[in-house]
């Protein structure tokens, strides 16, 4: 599975420059047309799982919107398989442009209601998938499994000039990655996206656990470093408003990079406050991780041209 490796790019800015601060950009939304970002990493070692364990199937879940979603049936078309994408809610014609593009990739659609989408992790449900669909390999939403924390362990495993991490959170399955690879001296600060995100924490907290615990590679000897900022959701999961759209727009006009309304435009919001508050030590070097999502921008513009 051969994909460019991600390009980071400097951002020159007069506000990181005031704070003596310098800023990277690692653009996990270079690698691959479609399948990039950080669902790529967390798909990577499930589909290995997938292959090596003969199956030619996959079945994720995701909400109709999903960058996973999206991710998955790309990458699972590129790679052979079969897929099936439990979605989030009923079917609604004609199809989002995520959604259309899952199926031109060949992903099965198949529709549950909310309530019952809130079982998807439990054994009851997935049996009843499996005697449905035969014999599926089950990928979580998300890609967030312990494959995917292994997954994510790979993205910044290459680059060592920085100290500071700073990444959108939904899960956090991503940051759990990162913090496990991460030496003595660099940390991981998490931008969930989700209101009232602290929650999040404990979450995290059990996932490191799991996976040191668990028989995968460990890829650092110390202990991950990391900590959530919760005050740059914007009102919560795919809430946008005025100011963020402005420094969206503005930001990619600057420095020639798009970023998605959903997560990595909040990250940026929020670093960009952050130095402006003084937030970071002088010398400090920031490697901000562009986790994608572009693809999503479709349907959020549309809502916005609605409004
Ligand atoms: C899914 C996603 C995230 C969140 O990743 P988690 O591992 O769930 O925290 C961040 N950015 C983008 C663009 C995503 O699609």
């Amino acid at each position: 599975m051969t994909f460019l490796s991600p390009p980071i790019q400097r951002i020159n800015s007069v506000i990181a420059y005031r704070a003596g601060v310098e800023l990277s950009v690692l653009r996990l939304d270079c690698m691959h047309l479609w399948v990039n970002g950080n669902k790529w990493f967390k798909l990577k070692y499930n589909l290995l799982e997938a292959e090596e364990k003969n199956y030619t199937t996959l079945l994720t879940f995701g909400g109709a919107y999903s960058n996973h979603i999206y991710a998955t049936a790309a990458a699972a078309n590129l790679f052979g398989f079969r897929t099936i994408g439990v979605i989030r809610g009923d079917e609604k014609l004609p199809l989002n442009s995520t959604l259309s593009f899952a199926v031109q990739q060949g992903m099965q659609l198949v529709y549950i209601d909310r309530k019952t989408y809130r079982e998807r992790n439990t054994t009851d449900l997935q049996q009843d998938l499996q005697q449905r669909f035969g014999e599926v390999f089950i990928i979580p939403e998300g890609g967030s499994n312990l494959n995917g924390v292994l997954g994510c362990t790979d993205i910044v495993k290459e680059f060592t000039a920085f100290d500071t991490v700073c990444l959108a959170c939904g899960t956090g399955t991503t940051l759990a990655g990162i913090a496990l690879s991460l030496d003595k001296n660099q940390q991981v600060l998490g931008f969930p996206v989700l209101k009232n995100g602290d929650f999040l924490a404990q979450e995290i907290e059990q996932m490191v656990t799991n996976y040191l615990t668990s028989s995968l590679p460990i890829p650092s000897n110390s202990a991950p470093s990391w900590k959530l900022l919760c005050n740059y959701h914007f009102g919560g999961y795919a809430k946008v408003n005025e100011k963020l759209i402005t420094f969206s727009r503005q930001f990619t006009q600057e420095h020639c990079i798009p970023l998605d309304y959903v997560y990595t435009a909040k990250m940026f919001y929020g670093v960009m406050d952050l130095l402006q508050q003084g937030f970071f030590p002088r010398g400090d070097r920031l490697l901000l991780i562009h986790t994608g999502g572009l693809q999503g921008n479709l349907g959020i513009e549309q809502r916005l041209q609605k409004l």
